[in-house]
């Protein structure tokens, strides 16, 4: 539903791209990676063609999360060709870099180095582009914001105060730039006992909602604390893949029809 705002002075084009979404957060280990692949995931399988691009130079997990971290995009003529799994476009900065090796760009070299990427990726026709931005809201993510065509960012948090506190940063960033906010997710929001059905709120509960009230964003749903989307990103195979029919998947389903 969000309205494309692309290709003003000094961005990037992106032809082949409807739209392009932001999935950021304020600080880095709150479950952006995860959201972004299982919120791309979802859309393809509402029948849109997907892509996601994965911007998080200093820890990009996409191809770890898509399972596709053991290959390399191939080339056609000068263009990178991107790779594929699960229905999904995946492009990512951590195909061209060492796994293990410290990325220690500046700001410049950062958005340079996505610019170009972005830029050299034979894209096919996509409905959606989901962007995994990198963490934080400094100049790169702003930076980035005003170079990439986006039509709406959503941001990932978790209900403490801290990644909130973040979370907020973030939103402000996006307004100045004049990129809508989509909404807030809150993740790991609780942890319900597979075995007892107890529910322990571990990081607090519902702060992100609140959040989104007070700043007059929407608020996008909860995802639990759960071992099994914990297990299933790790292997590759996000639960909107694995478990297709189950809650998780629904509630995936459910942010990605309002985006
Ligand atoms: P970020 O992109 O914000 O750094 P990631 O998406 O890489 O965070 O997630 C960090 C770790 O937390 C990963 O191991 C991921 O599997 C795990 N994780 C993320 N969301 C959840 C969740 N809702 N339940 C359980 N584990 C999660």
């Amino acid at each position: 539903q969000v309205g494309g705002h692309g290709g003003g002075p000094g961005q990037i084009s992106l032809p082949s791209i409807k739209h392009v979404v932001a999935v950021a957060s304020g600080k880095g280990g709150v479950g952006k990676s995860t959201t972004a692949a299982n919120l791309a995931l979802a859309l393809a399988r509402l029948g849109l063609k997907v892509g996601l691009f994965d911007a998080d130079i200093y820890g990009p997990s996409v191809p770890r999360i898509m399972g596709l971290h053991d290959k390399k995009p191939g080339t056609r003529g000068d263009r990178i060709v991107p790779l594929e799994n699960h229905g999904v476009t995946v492009m990512s900065i951590g195909f061209m870099v060492e796994e293990e090796a410290p990325v220690v760009w500046r700001g410049p070299m950062v958005v340079g180095a996505l610019e170009q990427l972005l830029r050299d990726v034979d894209w096919p026709e996509l409905d959606v582009m989901i962007v995994d931005m990198p963490p934080g809201t400094g100049d790169t993510q702003l930076t980035m914001c005003q170079r990439v065509p986006l039509s709406g960012a959503v941001i990932v948090s978790t209900p403490q105060d801290i990644a909130l506190l973040d979370a907020r940063k973030g939103l402000h960033m996006f307004r100045k730039v004049e990129v809508p906010v989509l909404g807030i997710v809150e993740n790991m929001s609780y942890y319900q006992c597979p075995k007892c059905g107890n529910r322990e709120e571990v990081f607090g509960h519902g702060g992100a909602r609140e959040t989104a009230e007070k700043l007059e964003a929407p608020f996008l749903g909860e995802i639990p604390l759960d071992l099994k989307i914990r297990e299933t990103t790790d292997a590759g195979r996000p639960i909107v893949v694995d478990d297709p029919d189950g809650a998780h998947a629904q509630a995936y389903g459910a942010i990605a029809q309002t985006v």
